[in-house]
């Protein structure tokens, strides 16, 4: 297992600092409100549990499935809905909570698909985020780390489904 993973990009410490101070500003943020975070599966799963449990408003949850990048590294550019929510999000406040943001071709599909289904409030947290964004991405509200442009895996993100259960981030060796 070891010879696929690279250097330690951020470390478990790091991350749970992170995630502290994430769910701080988004429980000032969401007093009085009707807050729902939606997972994106599956690599924000990790991402989602710990920052629900320090969030320290009331809030709902739901997930929902997007087409991955397959056994490879790379986007094939189309961006399909596996799982849909199983709430009506009318009038609720959503956070999509998404792990990476590459190209942003996914938060971009699915903030558009979300959006016509009149939330109340829908804003976006993502805990890593790539320099390639897409000009015309929706704006991350809340953002873990700005990384370079290389595949990590851990912490919910997989190579080939292995290695989402790493404490840390580390980038894939190839
Ligand atoms: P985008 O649509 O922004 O190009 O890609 C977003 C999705 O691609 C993420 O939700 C994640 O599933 C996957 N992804 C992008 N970069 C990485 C990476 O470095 N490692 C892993 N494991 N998945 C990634």
């Amino acid at each position: 297992m070891e010879d696929e993973i690279g250097k330690i990009l951020i470390a478990e410490s790091d991350i749970q600092d992170k995630v502290s101070e994430l769910a701080s500003a988004i429980s000032r943020d969401y007093t009085e409100k009707q807050l729902l975070l939606v997972g994106i599966l599956k690599g924000a799963f990790m991402f989602m549990a710990d920052l629900c449990r320090a969030i320290t408003v009331p809030v709902k949850f739901d997930f929902i499935a997007v087409s991955s990048y397959g056994s490879g590294t790379k986007s094939c550019g189309v961006v399909r809905i596996l799982k849909d929510l199983d709430t009506d999000i009318q009038n609720m406040d959503v956070l999509l909570v998404e792990d990476i943001v590459d190209s942003g071709l996914t938060l971009n599909y699915l903030y558009r698909n979300l959006k016509v289904r009149h939330p109340a409030s829908l804003e976006i947290c993502a805990l890593m985020r790539k320099p390639e964004g897409m000009r015309g991405a929706p704006e991350v509200k809340y953002l873990g780390f700005d990384i370079p442009s290389e595949f990590v895996v851990g912490y919910g993100l997989d190579f080939a489904e292995k290695y989402r259960n790493l404490k840390d981030i580390a980038v894939l060796r190839r």
